[in-house]
């Protein structure tokens, strides 16, 4: 995204990705609509690529109580196989070069980035956005504080066929973790989880923990059932942390995982991941259009910006992923917002954000 906003600014860019577009990614791949107007206006539009509208949520707990709502803003479906590879075509079409290559090293020097790949090949640059995601072995090179620290959570996701409404996310509570059920745009439903080791280390493989854990909430255990895993294995990633990262690093303005992440529980790091690249690239602009006039209050404002939009979001979702850990507490949860079925929107709000300006 930032790639794609700088280069239709006529900014020469370089992305760095180690992988090869397309590629399947775990995500429960529900965007929420606040960043619609900004992709549109980088001239895409999620709908053309056949992105469900999703404006509903149901909510089940470990003992399988449900409570469903409107979604306040809603969102919508789209695989990462399909977006990803779309906004890399995106920034290619506006002049942005990509190279596959693998990151090792960033060095800041006199104004400048020295930037080492794994081909061996070094480039140089002005400014850096490190957009590499939740661990990186940049994290490790660059010996950020985070990465020290172990990770207890991981995930699991796979596609599957079978029968669910392409207008609603579900989101079920399991002993240990949640569970996310959403269409993306093939028509194929997308179930992607998030659990502690500690829950899961007891079974002996996915099919164990699917079967016996998580078949413990009847919905799931009904999906499991009857839908047909449309991958030859799920997707799984570990080392997951939602500990806080600084937003500048090395003089690196970080974006999206890479200066902090959101309990998957609010469905918006995607939105998030392309929101602070927007910020960041408001002010690399007004930086190298001399509106800024140093490095030192570029990063300075970046640092503020990142906070002043993302702090309470991020607190949000850390108290509701933790109230949601024990039965009791989800059932009594539950039992209110039956009653004021309006907190629960404004619980859902207070994750996400307003639609960006643009
Ligand atoms: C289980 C789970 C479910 C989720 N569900 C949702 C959801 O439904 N909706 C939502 O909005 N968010 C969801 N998220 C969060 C979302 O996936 C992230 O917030 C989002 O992908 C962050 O985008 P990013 O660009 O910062 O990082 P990424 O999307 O991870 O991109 C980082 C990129 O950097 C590349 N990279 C890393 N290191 C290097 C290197 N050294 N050299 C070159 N390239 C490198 C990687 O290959 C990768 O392509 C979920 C997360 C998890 C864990």
């Amino acid at each position: 995204m930032s790639a794609i906003h700088l280069a239709k600014e006529n900014i020469k860019v370089l992305l760095i990705e180690k992988n090869q577009y397309p590629q399947h990614k775990v995500c429960g791949e529900y965007i929420s609509n606040e960043v619609l107007p900004y992709l549109q206006d980088l001239g895409f539009d999620p709908f053309e690529y056949g992105a469900k509208k999703i404006n509903k949520l149901t909510l089940s707990t470990l003992t399988n109580r449900t409570i469903s709502s409107e979604l306040p803003l809603g969102g919508f479906g789209i695989s990462r196989y399909r977006i990803d590879e779309a906004l890399a075509e995106k920034a290619r079409s506006y002049g942005a070069t990509i190279a596959h290559e693998t990151v090792t090293d960033i060095q800041y020097h006199d104004e400048q980035f020295d930037i080492s790949t794994s081909s061996k090949t070094q480039y140089q640059s002005t400014l850096v956005i490190g957009a590499f995601g939740k661990r990186s072995n940049i994290d490790v090179k660059l010996s950020r504080a985070f990465i020290k620290r172990s990770s207890p959570y991981l995930a699991v996701k796979a596609h599957y066929k079978g029968d669910f409404p392409d207008d609603q996310i579900s989101l079920h509570n399991f002993k240990g973790g949640y569970c996310g059920v959403s269409q993306v745009e093939t028509g194929q439903v997308n179930v992607c989880y998030i659990t502690d080791y500690k829950s899961f280390k007891k079974y002996k493989n996915i099919q164990e923990f699917q079967e016996q854990v998580m078949s413990q909430n009847k919905y799931l255990g009904q999906l499991f059932d009857t839908f047909e895993m449309a991958f030859d294995k799920p997707l799984t990633i570990s080392q997951i942390s939602f500990v806080n990262k600084p937003a500048v690093e090395n003089h690196i303005l970080m974006c999206g995982d890479s200066a902090g992440m959101i309990h998957p529980l609010a469905g918006n790091g995607m939105s998030m991941a392309m929101r602070s690249g927007q910020m960041a690239c408001t002010l690399i602009l007004d930086y190298l259009n001399g509106v800024i006039d140093s490095r030192l209050e570029l990063e300075t404002a970046y640092q503020k910006a990142w906070k002043d939009e993302f702090q309470t979001r991020l607190n949000a979702s850390h108290v509701i992923s933790r109230l949601f850990e024990t039965s009791l507490l989800s059932n009594i949860i539950l039992a209110t917002l039956k009653l004021f079925p309006k907190l629960l929107s404004q619980v859902i709000s207070r994750t996400h954000g307003k639609p960006i300006k643009v």
